[in-house]
C-alpha cells in the first residue's frame, strides 16, 4: 500500500455548516471565505461543492477568483483586498468580480480606465482593526468618488472587519459595532461586517452580507467554545497510517534532537505524517492523535515525513492502523490547544502531497 497521508473532506459537512450559518444570520447574504486555497480545503473542489448554497465567494486575489472561473463557477467572486494593479479592473468588471476599495491609490487607477461593465464595489472602513481600509471620516469622500465614476455599478456598498471577533464580548467588537452603525445609518448600498466570530456573537448585527471562513469549515470561531456547541462540524480530517510500532526499553530516546526519554519500557507508533505534509513542527509534545478511535499522544520533534507517538493506551495498535491527526472525533481546536498555532495555521499549512478525497459522508 502507498503512502496514505490523506484529507478526507466532507461535503455533507460543508452543507451542515453553511445551513447552521444561515440560521445564524437568517437575513444576510453569505459570502463564503474560500482564499488561501479555501483555508486548505481545496479552491476549486470547495467552491464547487458548496456553489448553489451560498450567495458569492470571497477571495484575496484575482488569480484565485480566476482559477474558480475556470472550473465554471459562476456566483459573484468578491476582490476583499481589491485590486493590486490597475489592470486588474478590467477584468473584475468583465468577470464580475465585485471589488473592495480601501486606499486612494486604487481610486486614482479608475481615472484612467473605461470599463465595459459597471463594476460592483465595496467600500472598505477600518473602525478599529488597524489594517485595510478609509478611515471613518473618509468615507462620504469616498462614497463621492465612487458615485461620479461611470466605471461604477450605482449601488455601492460598505465593508468593515473585526479585530477580536474571536472574544466573545470583547469592548472592541461593540466600539467597532457602533462605529459602523453610526456610519452606515441611510447607507443607500448593502452593508457587510461579520466574518465567522461576528456571527456567532448575541449583541452584533450580521447586516446585509456575512463574510465567515473558519465556520464553514465547521471550526468553532470563537475562543474556548467547541464548535459541537456551536453545531459545526470538522469539513476535514486529516489521517493517515501506523509504518511502525515497537518497543524501546526504558531510558531510551525517541526522535531528532532525543528530546523524549522513555520513563519505562514504552511502545512506541511511527506515523506517516510530518511537517513536510503540514502537520507543523510547532505542534508541543502531548498534541492528543487518535489510533483506533483511542487518544494517544506525540513524543519527541514531528520529523519531515514521520511523528512518533506514545501508544500505551493502545496495546493491540498494529502496523496499518488508521491514526487521525485533526477532524472527526478530535476538533483542530484541540489540536493547537498546547501550542502557538491556530486552526487556521494548520488548515493553510496542508501540502498537496497529502491525498484529497472529497466524500459525501465521513466512515460511511
Ligand atoms: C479572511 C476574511 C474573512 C473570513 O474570516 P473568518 O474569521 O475565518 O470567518 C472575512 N472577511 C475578510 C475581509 C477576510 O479577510
Amino acid at each position: 500500500m502507498s503512502r496514505q497521508a490523506l484529507a478526507i473532506l466532507s461535503v455533507q459537512n460543508l452543507l451542515h455548516n453553511i445551513q447552521v450559518i444561515r440560521k445564524r444570520a437568517p437575513k444576510s447574504k453569505i459570502i463564503a471565505v474560500v482564499k488561501a486555497n479555501a483555508f486548505g480545503h481545496g479552491l476549486r473542489s470547495t467552491a464547487l461543492n458548496c456553489d448553489k448554497e451560498i450567495d458569492e465567494f470571497g477571495v484575496a486575489s484575482i488569480d484565485e477568483a480566476l482559477a474558480l472561473r475556470k472550473v465554471g463557477i459562476q456566483s459573484p467572486i468578491v476582490l476583499m483586498e481589491g485590486v493590486f494593479e490597475p489592470d486588474e479592473l478590467l477584468i473584475a468588471s468583465c468577470q464580475n468580480l465585485p471589488v473592495v476599495f480601501h486606499s486612494y491609490h486604487q481610486l486614482e487607477w479608475l481615472k484612467h480606465v473605461h470599463l465595459p461593465v459597471a463594476l460592483k464595489v465595496w467600500i472598505k472602513c477600518d473602525t478599529g482593526m488597524g489594517r485595510l481600509g478609509f478611515s471613518p471620516t473618509e468615507v462620504k469622500d469616498v462614497y463621492d468618488i465612487l458615485k461620479n465614476n461611470p466605471n461604477i455599478a450605482p449601488s455601492v456598498g460598505l465593508m468593515s472587519h473585526y479585530a477580536c471577533a474571536d472574544e466573545l464580548n470583547h469592548p472592541k467588537n461593540i466600539e467597532q459595532f457602533k462605529i459602523f452603525e453610526t456610519l452606515s445609518g441611510n447607507w443607500p448600498g448593502p452593508k457587510s461586517f461579520s466574518n465567522s466570530g461576528a456571527i456567532f456573537q448575541d449583541n452584533i448585527d450580521n447586516f446585509d452580507y456575512v463574510r465567515p471562513g473558519l465556520a464553514i469549515y465547521g471550526i468553532s470561531p470563537l475562543k474556548d467554545i467547541t464548535s459541537d456547541s456551536l453545531g459545526l462540524k470538522p469539513v476535514m480530517t486529516l489521517q493517515t497510517r501506523l509504518i511502525a510500532v515497537k518497543n524501546l526499553p526504558k531510558k531510551s530516546t525517541v526522535g531528532y534532537g532525543a528530546t523524549f526519554t522513555c520513563q519505562e519500557s514504552t511502545t512506541i507508533g511511527v506515523v506517516a505524517i510530518g511537517y513536510g505534509d503540514g502537520y507543523l513542527r510547532t505542534l508541543s509534545e502531548r498534541t492528543p492523535v487518535l489510533v483506533n478511535e483511542k487518544q494517544c499522544s506525540i513524543i519527541g520533534r514531528i520529523s519531515m515525513d514521520m511523528t512518533t507517538i506514545d501508544l500505551s493506551n493502545v496495546p493491540n495498535a498494529k502496523v496499518g492502523d488508521v491514526v487521525t491527526l485533526w477532524g472527526d472525533g478530535l476538533p483542530i481546536e484541540q489540536v493547537v490547544k498546547n501550542s502557538p498555532l491556530i486552526p487556521y495555521d494548520l488548515l493553510t499549512a496542508v501540502q498537496m502531497r497529502v491525498k484529497f478525497h472529497w466524500t459525501l459522508k465521513i466512515n460511511s
